[in-house]
C-alpha cells in the first residue's frame, strides 16, 4: 500500500498539473486534507509534511482531534451537513463552515461565534444537483443567504461550496462546476470578501480546478479508503 508521504506528494502532482493544464498560476487552488475517520496520528504526519488545513465531517469527532492537536498550528474546516443544535460547537472550535444551507443556521452561527476569536470563515453550500441530493441551498437563494451573512459581524462569507453527484465522465463533471463557478462569479460581484470555490473531492479535483475551484476537499486520495459506515 502507499504510504501517506506519496499519497500527499501524489495529490499535489494531480493539483499542479490540474491547474498547469488549466492554464492557471501554481498555487491558485489549495489542499483541504478531509481526514474523517481518520485517527489524529495521520494528521500529525501530514501536518508534519506541511499540510494545514483540514476538514471533518462530524462535530463530536473533529472536536476531538481539535483538542488532541491543539499545539499544531492547523486551520479546521467543518464540511458535514449541520444539525442546529450542533452550531455553538461548531461556531466554538472550527475556523470555517463550509455546509450553511440555510438562514437558521447563519443566525445561530453569528449568535454563537465567541467574541474573542476571529470572523468564522463561511461559505453556502449550494445544491446542483435539484431533488436529487438534499444538502446545500437552491442556486436562487444564495444571494439572500450572503446577505444574511454579511450582516453579522462574526461571520465572514468567503464563497461557495458544492457536493455534485458522482459523475464518471469528465465532461459532465465540468459541466456542473462550471454552472458553480457562473454562481461564484456571480456572488463574488456583490461580495468583495469572497475569495473561495470549494469543489472537487478526490475522483474529480481535475475537472473542478479547471472549472475554477480554489480549494479542493481531498479525503481517500490522501488517507485511504475510509471503512464504510
Ligand atoms: C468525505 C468528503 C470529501 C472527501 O471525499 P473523497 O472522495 O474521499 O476525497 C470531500 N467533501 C466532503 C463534503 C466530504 O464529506
Amino acid at each position: 500500500m502507499q504510504s501517506i508521504e506519496q499519497a500527499f506528494a501524489q495529490t499535489h502532482t494531480r493539483i499542479d498539473a490540474a491547474l498547469a493544464k488549466a492554464g492557471r498560476p501554481p498555487k491558485s487552488a489549495q489542499l483541504l486534507a478531509v481526514s474523517k475517520t481518520k485517527p489524529a496520528h495521520m494528521i500529525e504526519t501530514l501536518a508534519g509534511l506541511g499540510q494545514r488545513a483540514f476538514g471533518e465531517n462530524y462535530v463530536s469527532e473533529g472536536i476531538e482531534k481539535i483538542q488532541a492537536l491543539a499545539s499544531l498550528p492547523l486551520e479546521w474546516h467543518f464540511i458535514g451537513p449541520i444539525q442546529s443544535n450542533k452550531t455553538r460547537a461548531i461556531a466554538s472550535a472550527f475556523d470555517w463552515v463550509h455546509s450553511v444551507d440555510r438562514i437558521k443556521l447563519i443566525t445561530r452561527l453569528a449568535e454563537q461565534r465567541p467574541t474573542d476569536l476571529p470572523p468564522l470563515n463561511v461559505l453556502i453550500q449550494v445544491n446542483l444537483d435539484g431533488e436529487t441530493q438534499k444538502a446545500g441551498c437552491a442556486p436562487e437563494d444564495i444571494e439572500a443567504l450572503a446577505e444574511a451573512i454579511d450582516q453579522a459581524p462574526s461571520l465572514c462569507l468567503r464563497g461557495l461550496m458544492a457536493i455534485p453527484a458522482p459523475r464518471t465522465e469528465y465532461a459532465d463533471q465540468l459541466a456542473v462546476f462550471e454552472r458553480l463557478k457562473h454562481l461564484y462569479d456571480q456572488l463574488k460581484l456583490k461580495h468583495p470578501s469572497v475569495d473561495t470555490l470549494s469543489a472537487g473531492m478526490s475522483d474529480d479535483l481535475e475537472a473542478a480546478i479547471a472549472a475554477g475551484a480554489t480549494l479542493v476537499r481531498i479525503g481517500s486520495a490522501l488517507f485511504g479508503p475510509r471503512a464504510s459506515a
